[in-house]
C-alpha cells in the first residue's frame, strides 16, 4: 500500500498525528473521533514510510479482542509481516515478558496464573490459618487490599501499617498470601504487572535490551492505565523511545480499579517534548446521539475540555422507554430487535448494555423465548464456568503438583472422601512447615500422621494425578484433555447429576476437548510447552471472553466491556437510580462523575439508534424495588429524546412463559383492581396520590396513580401495598 492510501480516509488533524515526525505525542479526543484508527495508521506509517522494523514497535490496547483487531487492521493497511511486533494488553505483554525471563523474574518455569476465584479461595485458607474471622476480614476485602497495593507497586515490605490493627492484619494476610503464591509458583493478575515492572528495576541488562529494541511505544485507551502500568511504560520508554498515547479523559471508567486519569497530565510532564493533538470530528454517531452525549458529560467538573461535532444528519431521536418492570423492559428490547431483524438488519448490529452482570439474566430469558441468538461479552465465559475450571484444575495439577490453588479446587471434586478435617490438617501442616499442599500430603503420609481411610483417600487422589501425568505425557493436548475429563471422574459426576444444567456442563467439558484441539500455540511462547501455554491462554481469556463461534448474534455486555466498540443500534437497559448510577456510587458521592462517564461511554457506542430503557419496578438481586429514572436521563435535553409508551402491551405472566406477547388491554368488562378512578390512595414509598386509570385483572391488575411528589406511575395492585385513604 502506498503512502497516499495510508493517509486516505483521514481528516487533517488525523493526518497530522499519523504522519508526525518521530516524537512523543498525546492524541486527546472524544468518543468516536478516530483515535484507534489514528493509532493503527500510525503503526503502518512507521513501518512503511519511516521504514521502522515491526520488531521495534510495542502497541498496548485494553482487551485481547482489541489487540487482535488492531493486529488485523495493521496487517490490512501495512500488509507486511508483523510476527515480531508486540501487540497486546498490558497483562498479555507483561506475561510474555515473565515467560521469557522467568528466572530473572524469580519464577519457576511452570508458573501459573490464578484468577480472582482462586485468589479468594487461597485467602480463605489463609484467614483460617491465622484464626481471623471472615466476617471481620471478608476475603474480597483482603483481595482488594492486596490488588490495590500491587497496582501501586507496593510489596509488604514497603507498607507501614502504623498502629492500626486492621491494617496490620491485612498486611500480614498480604505477606502470607504472597509467600504461599511464591511457594506454589502462582501469580495473580496484579502480580503479573508488578513483577514485570520489577524486572525493569532489578535487571538493568534486560531493561537496556528492551529499551534498545522498542523505539516506538503506542498505547490506546490511555486514560484507564493504573499506576503500575504507567510506571512500566515510563521506565521502558527511558529517554529515547517515542511514545504515542491516545485517550479521552471523559471515558475514564476504571477509577474503582485503580486507573488514574492523572496519568494524562503525568505523561505531559514526563515527556515535555510531546505534542498534543486534538481530534474534534466524530464519525460514529448521528447528530442527536452526539449532541445528547456532549450535554450529558458537560455536567462533570474538571474536564480537560474537548469539542466534538459531526457532519452526519441529526438522525432519529433517542428513544426512551419506561417499562412496568424488568420483564416488560426485556420484552420491549427484544421486540425492537425482532423488528430490526424482520427488516433485514443483522442481529450482531444490536448491542444491549447494562450496568451490572446480574441484569443479563432476564434479557437472556427474553431472547431465548424469542429464539434470537445472543452472545455475552465479559460475563461468565467458557473458561470461567465451573466444570471447565475443574477440568483445568486437573490439567494444572498434572503440569505442576505444587499448584495449591488447583489442588484446592479438585482435591474433592468429584467427592472422594477427603473430609474437611483432613484438609485442615493438610493446610496447617503446609503453612507451618512451609510446604505446598502436595508436599504436605507426602510428608503426612510418610510420617503416618494420616492413617486409615483418610490416608487411603489422599493416596488415591495422589495416585490419580501421578498416573494421569504419566499416561498423558506423550499425548497431544486434546487427548490429554479428554483423558483428564474421563479419568478424573468429572464427566461421570455430571452424568449422574442428570438434568439440563448437568447436560450443559457435559457439553462444555466436551467443548474443552475441541478448544484444546483448535488451540494454536503462539509463536512467541513455543518454548514453554503446549500444556503450559494452553493453561495460560485459558487464564488470560477467562476474564474477558471471546465471541462464540456462531456469527450473527445480539451482543450483550456490561457498559464497561463496551469501551472502544461501536454498534448501529444500542440499548441501554436499567437506567434507574440505584442501578445506574449504582447504589454504591450514590452512597460514595465522589463516584458519580465516573458513573456519568460510563453513561457517556454507553451512549457514544451507538451509531444510528440509541434506546434508553428503565423500569418502574424491578426484581433484581432477589428483591423487588420501585425505581426512579436515572438522573442521567434528566440530564439529556428533551429536544433529543422521544418517549415511547406502550400501555396496551403489558406482559402477562403465563404458566409456561413470562414473556408472552399476548397483550392485556384494559378489560372492557370492568374494573376488578379494588380501586376506582379518582380515589385517593397512599403508597409506602411514593406517598399520597390519586388513581387515574386501571387495567388488567386478577394477579395482573394494575392501577395508574398520579403521586404528588413522584408523578404518574403504573403499579401492580398485588405488589404495590396501596392503601385507600
Ligand atoms: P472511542 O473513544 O470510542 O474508542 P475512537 O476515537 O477510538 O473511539 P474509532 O473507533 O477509531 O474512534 O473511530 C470511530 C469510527 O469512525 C470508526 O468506525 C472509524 O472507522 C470511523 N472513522 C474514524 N476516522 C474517520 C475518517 N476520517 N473518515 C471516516 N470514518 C472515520
Ligand atoms: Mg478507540
Amino acid at each position: 500500500m502506498d503512502v497516499s492510501t495510508l493517509l486516505d480516509g483521514l481528516n487533517d488533524k488525523q493526518r497530522e498525528a499519523v504522519a508526525a515526525p518521530q516524537s512523543s505525542m498525546l492524541v486527546l479526543a472524544g468518543a468516536g473521533s478516530g483515535k484507534t484508527r489514528v493509532l493503527t495508521h500510525r503503526i503502518a506509517w512507521l513501518m512503511q514510510v519511516e521504514q521502522q522494523s515491526p520488531y521495534s514497535i510495542l502497541a498496548v490496547t485494553f482487551t485481547n479482542k482489541a489487540a487482535a483487531e488492531m493486529r488485523e487492521r495493521v496487517e490490512k493497511v501495512a500488509g507486511s509481516n508483523m510476527g515480531r511486533m508486540w501487540i497486546g494488553t498490558f497483562h498479555g505483554l507483561a506475561h510474555r515478558l515473565l515467560r521469557t525471563h522467568f528466572q530473572d523474574a524469580g519464577l519457576p518455569q511452570s508458573f501459573q496464573i490464578i484468577d480472582s476465584d482462586d485468589q479468594l479461595r487461597l485467602l480463605k485458607r489463609i484467614l483460617k490459618s491465622l484464626n481471623l474471622d471472615e466476617k471481620q476480614y471478608p476475603p474480597r476485602q483482603a483481595a482488594g487490599y492486596i490488588n490495590a497495593k500491587k497496582d501501586q507497586g507496593l510489596r509488604p515490605k514497603h507498607i507501614d501499617a502504623g498502629g492500626f490493627p486492621i491494617e496490620q492484619n491485612l498486611l500480614k494476610i498480604y505477606q502470607i498470601y504472597q509467600e504461599s503464591c511464591d511457594r506454589a509458583g502462582l501469580v495473580d493478575f496484579a502480580e503479573i504487572l508488578l513483577r514485570a515492572h520489577e524486572l525493569w528495576l532489578n535487571k538493568p541488562h534486560l531493561l537496556a535490551h528492551y529499551q534498545d529494541r522498542f523505539k516506538h511505544i503506542l498505547v490506546d485507551e490511555f486514560q484507564d492505565t493504573n499506576a503500575i502500568q504507567y510506571a512500566w511504560i515510563r521506565v521502558l520508554a527511558g529517554n529515547t523511545a517515542n511514545v504515542m498515547i491516545v485517550g479521552d479523559d471523559d471515558q475514564s471508567i476504571y477509577g474503582w480499579r485503580g486507573a488514574q486519569v492523572e496519568n494524562l497530565h503525568r505523561f505531559l510532564k514526563d515527556f515535555p517534548s510531546a505534542s498534543t493533538i486534538r481530534l474534534e470530528q466524530n464519525y460514529r454517531s448521528t447528530g442527536n446521539i452526539l449532541k445528547a452525549s456532549n450535554e450529558l458529560i458537560a455536567n462533570n467538573p474538571d474536564r480537560m475540555g474537548k469539542e466534538l461535532w459531526t457532519d452526519d444528519k441529526d438522525g432519529e431521536p433517542i428513544s426512551l422507554y419506561c417499562a412496568f418492570n424488568e420483564m416488560d423492559e426485556a420484552r420491549f428490547i427484544v421486540g425492537r430487535i425482532n423488528d430490526w431483524q424482520d427488516k433485514g438488519g443483522a442481529l450482531s448490529d444490536c448491542a444491549i448494555l447494562y450496568r451490572s452482570n446480574a441484569q443479563s439474566r432476564v434479557l437472556e430469558e427474553a431472547l431465548l423465548h424469542k429464539g434470537l441468538a445472543y452472545r455475552i461479552y465479559g460475563g461468565l465465559r467458557f473458561f470461567e464456568r465451573q466444570e471447565i475450571k475443574d477440568a483445568m484444575g486437573y490439567l494444572r495439577l498434572i503440569n505442576n503438583k505444587d499448584d495449591d490453588a488447583a489442588f484446592e479446587r479438585v482435591v474433592n471434586t468429584p467427592p472422594r472422601g477427603i473430609g474437611d478435617r483432613t484438609l485442615d490438617i493438610l493446610r496447617s501442616t503446609a503453612r507451618q512447615q512451609d510446604l505446598t499442599l502436595w508436599q504436605a500430603c507426602l510428608r503426612l503420609l510418610e510420617e503416618k500422621v494420616l492413617a486409615g481411610r483418610a490416608a487411603n483417600a489422599v493416596r488415591g487422589f495422589m495416585d490419580l494425578i501421578v498416573t494421569l501425568r504419566q499416561e498423558t505425557e506423550e499425548q497431544p493436548l486434546y487427548r490429554m484433555a479428554d483423558t483428564v475429563i474421563q479419568a478424573s471422574g468429572l464427566k461421570a459426576m455430571y452424568e449422574a447429576e442428570k438434568g439440563e444444567k448437568a447436560h450443559a456442563r457435559i457439553e462444555n467439558l466436551e467443548e474443552l476437548v475441541t478448544a484444546a484441539r483448535t488451540f494454536e500455540m503462539p509463536e512467541e511462547l513455543e518454548d514453554m510447552g503446549e500444556l503450559n501455554a494452553f493453561l495460560s491462554h485459558a487464564a488470560l481469556e477467562a476474564g474477558e471472553g471471546q465471541a462464540d463461534a456462531f456469527s450473527d448474534a445480539v451482543q450483550l455486555m456490561t457498559l464497561h466491556s463496551a469501551k472502544g466498540l461501536e454498534f448501529p443500534m444500542v440499548f441501554m437497559a436499567g437506567v434507574e437510580e440505584g442501578i445506574f448510577p449504582s447504589k454504591m456510587a450514590l452512597e460514595e458521592g465522589d463516584r458519580l462523575d465516573e458513573e456519568r462517564r460510563l453513561c457517556y461511554v454507553g451512549m457514544t457506542r451507538a451509531m444510528q439508534k440509541l434506546y434508553i430503557t428503565y423500569a418502574e419496578s424491578r426484581r433484581i438481586y432477589g428483591r423487588e424495588d420501585y425505581a426512579r429514572p436515572s438522573r442521567f436521563i434528566k440530564e439529556i435535553p428533551a429536544e433529543f429524546v422521544e418517549e415511547i409508551r406502550l400501555k396496551a402491551q403489558v406482559s402477562v405472566p403465563m404458566a409456561n412463559s413470562r414473556f408472552s406477547n399476548q397483550s392485556n388491554a384494559r378489560s372492557a368488562a370492568g374494573n376488578d383492581t379494588g380501586f376506582n378512578v379518582g380515589q385517593r390512595v397512599r403508597h409506602p414509598k411514593f406517598g399520597d396520590g390519586k388513581v387515574t386509570n386501571f387495567e388488567g385483572s386478577g394477579a395482573q391488575a394494575r392501577v395508574q396513580v398520579s403521586f404528588s411528589d413522584f408523578g404518574s406511575k403504573w403499579l401492580m395492585v398485588a405488589y404495590a401495598r396501596l392503601e385507600a385513604c
